[in-house]
This record gives C-alpha cells, sequence and structure tokens, in this order.
C-alpha cells in the first residue's frame, strides 16, 4: 500500500513509471482499480473511492495507492481514527470515546489496542523524522503514558513535514498516515 497526497497526481506519475515499490523501489507500472469502497469521514460524512493499484516491475509484488486520508481494510477515514486516539490520550476509556464520536465500542476497543501495540515504533517514527527536519519541535517529554508520547511525538514530526515540503495545507492525520505508511494500526516493521 502507498499512501500519496494526491491521488490524480499518483495516477499520472503511475502512467509514467514514477512511482516506485516501497520494497524493492523499482518502478511500478499501472495495474488496473482496487473495488469501490465507502467509509466514514469525520462529521459522519461518508467517503466513496476506487483505489488504483500498481504492479512492481522489479519484484511483482501489487500495491494499492490510496488517498492519505485512507487507511486499508478500515471503515473509517485516519481522521476519525486520530480522533478517537486523540481523546484515549487525554485519558478517555474507549465506552467514553466511542460514545463521544458515535463509534461502536469494540471498533475503539480494536484500534486502541493496536496502536498501543505499535506505541514504541510510532513515537520513534516520530521523533526521527523531527530530529531530521526541525529538531527545535521535538516535545519536552515529560509524559509517561507510550500512546500520548507516540502521537505527541507524530504531531511534532507532522509539523515538521508540513513546513519543508509545504504540506501545511494537508491533514495532519493525512501526513501522519503518510509518516507511518498507512500502519498506524498495524504491526510496524522494526529497523
Ligand atoms: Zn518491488
Amino acid at each position: 500500500m502507498i499512501e500519496v497526497f494526491d491521488t490524480a497526481a499518483a495516477r499520472r506519475a503511475l502512467a509514467r513509471r514514477r512511482l516506485h515499490c516501497p520494497g524493492c523501489a523499482a518502478p511500478l507500472r499501472p495495474w488496473g482499480r482496487a473495488r469501490t469502497r465507502t467509509v466514514r469521514d469525520r462529521d459522519g460524512a461518508q467517503l466513496t473511492f476506487r483505489p488504483d493499484r500498481a504492479r512492481c516491475t522489479g519484484c511483482d509484488a501489487t500495491h494499492v495507492v490510496l488517498d492519505a486520508g485512507l487507511l486499508a481494510h478500515r471503515g473509517y477515514s485516519v481522521g476519525v481514527v486520530g480522533q478517537a486516539l486523540l481523546a484515549a490520550a487525554a485519558g478517555l476509556g474507549h465506552r467514553r470515546v466511542a460514545g463521544q464520536l458515535a463509534l461502536p465500542e469494540g471498533t475503539v476497543r480494536g484500534w486502541l489496542r493496536r496502536a498501543r501495540g505499535s506505541a514504541r515504533r510510532l513515537h520513534e517514527i516520530g521523533v526521527q523524522t523531527t530530529v531530521l527536519l526541525d529538531p527545535d519541535l521535538l516535545p519536552a517529554g515529560e509524559r509517561t503514558d507510550p500512546l500520548t508520547l507516540a502521537l505527541d511525538a507524530l504531531g511534532a514530526a507532522t509539523l515538521a513535514v508540513g513546513r519543508r515540503f509545504t504540506h501545511e495545507k494537508t491533514d495532519p492525520w493525512a501526513r501522519i498516515n503518510v509518516l507511518t505508511r498507512g500502519r498506524l494500526l498495524a504491526p510496524l516493521p522494526t529497523g
């Protein structure tokens, strides 16, 4: 899966073999489209989309090219997931988070469990990116909860990415989604 800020630009880049395989870095070529999906966005809005697929000219792997606001295999946009993670980091339990955002309790519980399981890696990605781009933005670090630490670090990284690459107008959660390669709720490879 490849998270992109602009799916139309990504389609043009793909047609010209200018998108590269996240696995082996060889050029990708167009490979049809994935099925149509509908997910829920913030404030209950519905998003319907049909992502492009790409196939690697080197290793033959196929990848779905996804708008940075979306997560693979989730019925909700990354913005909705982000709202839930922030509410949990602020100290709310999954039931209250679910109630506030009108989400199923089991869905929120699953998101929190997965994000907490990846919190250390997410924190590392946030810190590494911030150190690389703008170390002055590093959070002060007096927090102790791993999820809160991770979200603080990703927040700083998002700000740094926005400033450096003039992505300030993109949604911060879309930037986090690109930074974490769409794996906010999936196990992250180490290293
Ligand atoms: Zn490849």
